[in-house]
């Protein structure tokens, strides 16, 4: 491996699950400029939703999200009342009676909430909103905090996906990140979520982890994999302990090197490969016959907050404290505060703290980004030429990137580039050439690899 190369590894990016990325939101998008947002919708086009719940039963050291630990369910129960005003306050702003073709409860952990509470809001939603035939109505689950009565509302409000926590199967690795989280728990969530009707089956896996060596990451693949999930994800575990605090209870010397992730995340994605697994993007991979795949050959991988997603609505609302959600004008994040959050939606306001309008400029840079993310390489001149701009648009981004086509990472054809296989672990710092908020930024990402 060359020190260039190493170095690059290194290197602080996104992940690019929006461009612009969230640390460039401002307050200047305020709750009454999203309210006019909302109100330029078009009603015949679907819209998506993610909800969000920012409670979980313990901490995962690990853990990037947004949420907190609570150990009694009033607070759990009065945010679900928060949620319930968000989706009437959005709903009687709408221009009409839109159709749903995506929810994703995500978090924090979404089965916090009681099953009572669960299904009333799905059933707000219903009210609401036409929830179409075919939508994808997916949530997060922690295996550890579910049980026979929440899986049973999970299939009677409709959901069809779940996505399950499982990092890695070592009890070592499970001790030092604070997860503990045995096969057969696993096994057994699996099997009664099949048995109560939701058979799309996603597994969240990590690499980088303390304590993590290849043959854990390796045991855990196989084992997941003898579970016959549709799809797995495999992420970078990402340590930015002055962001977030908890991170600090992971003790730095049992991390591995950058060396030690990369082979892992190539041992893991050989190992996925040589199962039958589809790669999709950077960290999915998905089973022949699933509805990514089929959009990755199509060219109609999107990317999200949630990762990579076949949802192409042309909006996604967010509700929730923290959540954020993409219309045709602009991002919008609701405030991260569950006590702000719940005190404006409760107060008839827009929960709104901050956002982004986009620039011509963005929406560009980011179909490019969206592009090199999910199909490892994008037509520059066909983007350039839909915007009414030539090539030369990009001749500073194409200049940056020579050094990525003469060390064998990358290909450029005059039109077209394309990441090739040496270069895909490093794709997003390929995308951060094009982003032109990361030079005057102060945001801190994690490592490329
Ligand atoms: S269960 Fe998920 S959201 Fe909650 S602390 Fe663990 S990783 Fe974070």
């Amino acid at each position: 491996m060359t020190s260039v190369m190493a170095a690059r590894r290194e290197q602080s990016v996104p992940r690019y699950t929006s461009y612009p990325t969230a640390p460039h939101f401002t307050p200047a998008v305020t709750a009454d400029l999203y309210g006019k947002w909302i109100q330029e919708l078009d009603p015949s086009r679907p819209l998506s939703l993610y909800l969000h719940v920012p409670f979980c039963q313990e901490m995962c050291w690990y853990c990037g999200c947004h949420t907190k630990v609570v150990a009694r369910h009033d607070p759990v129960a009065r945010y679900a009342a928060a949620l319930r005003a968000e989706i009437a306050l959005l709903a009687d702003l709408l221009p009409g009676r839109f159709s749903i073709s995506h929810i994703h409860w995500g978090g924090g952990t979404p089965t916090m909430l009681s099953a009572e509470d669960f299904s009333v809001i799905m059933n707000d939603l219903r009210l609401r909103f036409d929830i179409t035939e075919t939508a994808e109505l997916a949530v997060e689950i922690d295996p550890r905090s579910i049980d026979a009565e929440k899986i049973v509302a999970l299939a009677v409000a409709g959901i069809n996906r779940a996505s399950l926590g499982v990092q890695d199967f070592s009890p070592d690795v499970q001790q030092a990140i604070n997860r503990l989280q045995s096969f057969e728990l696993t096994k057994q969530v699996t099997d009664d979520l099949r048995a109560a009707g939701i058979d799309k089956i996603n597994f969240d896996l990590m690499y980088g982890l303390p304590r993590q060596t290849e043959r854990d990451i390796l045991h855990t693949i196989d084992l997941a994999h003898s579970l016959g999930p549709d799809r797995m994800a495999l992420f970078g575990y990402a340590h930015v302990p002055w962001m977030k605090s908890h991170m600090k209870m992971i003790r730095e010397e049992e991390l591995p090197d950058s060396d030690a992730r990369y082979r892992q995340a190539q041992q893991a994605t050989e190992r996925l490969l040589d199962l039958g697994y589809r790669q999709i993007g950077l960290d999915h991979f998905a089973r022949d016959d699933d509805a990514m795949v089929v959009a990755l050959d199509a060219g109609r991988l999107k990317r999200n907050f949630q990762g990579y997603t076949v949802d192409d609505a042309a909006a996604l609302i967010g509700i929730g404290a923290s959540a954020i959600g993409r219309l045709p004008q602009g991002y919008i994040q609701n405030a991260v505060s569950v006590r702000s959050y719940a005190e404006l939606v409760l107060a008839g306001r827009l929960p709104i703290a901050r956002g982004i309008a986009m620039t011509e400029d963005d929406r560009l840079r980011a179909q490019v980004i969206e592009r090199l993310m999910c199909d490892f390489e994008v037509d520059l001149q066909a983007i350039a030429r839909s915007f009414e701009r030539a090539i030369d648009y990009f001749a500073p981004e194409i200049a940056a990137l020579a050094p990525f086509t003469e060390e064998g990472l990358l290909h450029f054809d005059g039109n077209r580039l394309k990441v090739l296989p040496e270069g895909r672990l490093l794709v997003r710092t390929i995308c951060a050439v094009f982003d032109s908020y990361l030079a005057g930024g102060t945001a801190q990402h994690s490592k490329a690899v």
